[in-house]
């Protein structure tokens, strides 16, 4: 395997004091998905829908390796975000966290009896905080605090993950139907963001896929469009908000340039905000943001 590094500069937030937080996407897409969540000696990956020989040389475009990794959290079962997921528990021992209902939905193709071990099940409300690479009491210091809300998709028991360092909160909202009321609370919270912007809905309705998958793809509990994407961040960003990757962008269903020119629409309406909105993509990481 050769590693293709991918060396970024990185982008900082002007003008704001740093904590020490990486977020990057991976790769973000229906052919799979991984966010790097890391601060001091904890590294953490949101969803692993990538086998481990491509997260290896997703992770090398920062600087990072497998060895690195604190843990993956799993926001639902669908392989694009789970794949990998057992793989990597199995050959490097790397914690999966994850809910019980996600557990049994995965269990079989994705989760196999040998990665029991490496299976941690969260409750359905709660908090974990890491540090130093390790599970601590989230009420002492860390150097990351998980939180996680349940999203209206149509996996058994999906949720979004937020991420927290001294009051910098992260999170990953991809695979969501829509934007329920958690997720419009969870919005306004936020510093950091990797927001689904999945489809152009012209795109989707006049393109080649089946009719059940459109109606699936645009229902309440399938992906957000553009325009639903650029809605809630007009009207729910709050100005603490300074980045914003857009993510699980179709490659049928919509182009980088749509899902730009949606969420600069509605940004003219939000001239208070100082936010900066970057692509990921579906076959390589993006720059990593630094808060
Ligand atoms: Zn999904
Ligand atoms: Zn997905």
């Amino acid at each position: 395997v050769s590693l293709q590094l991918e060396l970024f500069s990185k982008v900082r937030s002007r003008g704001r004091t740093s904590v020490g937080l990486t977020f990057a996407s991976l790769q973000s897409g229906s052919e799979g998905n991984a966010t790097l969540v890391a601060a001091g000696k904890t590294t953490l990956i949101v969803d692993c829908g990538i086998s481990p020989s491509r997260l290896e040389k997703r992770l090398a475009a920062h600087g990072r390796t497998i060895a690195d990794l604190s843990g993956v959290l799993l926001t639902h079962e669908h392989s694009d975000h789970a794949g990998g997921a057992g793989a990597l528990a199995r050959r490097f021992g790397v914690p999966l966290y994850m809910n019980e209902a996600t557990a049994r939905a995965a269990s079989g193709r994705i989760l196999r009896d040998e990665d029991r071990p490496f299976r941690h099940i969260l409750p359905r409300d709660g908090a974990l905080a890491f540090r130093d690479g390790k599970v601590v009491d989230a009420s002492g210091a860390h150097d990351l605090r998980v939180e996680w809300i349940p999203v209206p998709h149509d996996a058994a028991d999906p949720v979004a993950f937020v991420v927290e360092r001294q009051g910098i909160r992260a999170a990953v909202l991809t695979d969501i139907g829509h934007a329920s009321p958690a997720i419009k609370a969870l919005f306004e919270t936020l510093d950091l963001v990797l927001l689904e912007s999945n489809h152009d809905r012209e795109r989707l309705r006049d393109g080649p896929y089946p009719r059940s998958l459109k109606q699936r793809i645009a229902s309440r509990l399938g992906h957000l469009s553009n325009v639903e994407a650029a809605r809630l961040v007009r009207d729910h960003a709050a100005p603490r908000l300074r980045a914003l990757l857009l993510g699980h962008l179709s490659g049928t269903n919509n182009a980088p340039a749509l899902a730009e020119e949606a969420m600069r629409h509605a940004l003219a309406k939000r001239r208070d905000l100082d936010l900066a909105v970057h692509l990921t993509y579906r076959d390589r990481s993006a720059p990593a943001l630094e808060a």
